[in-house]
């Protein structure tokens, strides 16, 4: 059984240390396009709601372990 455990510690060692590395991804509504057209005018934009406009949003798991990074 121990061998298992050390498994999993490795495993989530890395799930966490990949949280602290690398704690954006794509925003899964905009895809990195935050600038969304109108319909109606097509010159005319807005920005994605959900990353606010950066085009990333935070991995989940990440605000619970770390909080929100201060620097995008
Ligand atoms: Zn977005």
């Amino acid at each position: 059984m121990f061998e298992v455990f050390v498994v999993f510690a490795i495993l989530i060692g890395g799930y966490v240390l990949s949280l602290k590395l690398n704690p954006w991804v794509l925003c899964s509504n905009c895809k990195n396009k935050p600038k969304i057209k109108g319909w109606v005018a097509g010159h005319a934009h807005h920005v994605c709601p959900r990353c606010k406009g950066t085009g990333q949003q935070l991995r989940f798991g990440r605000r619970f372990i770390f909080g929100e990074p201060t620097k995008r």
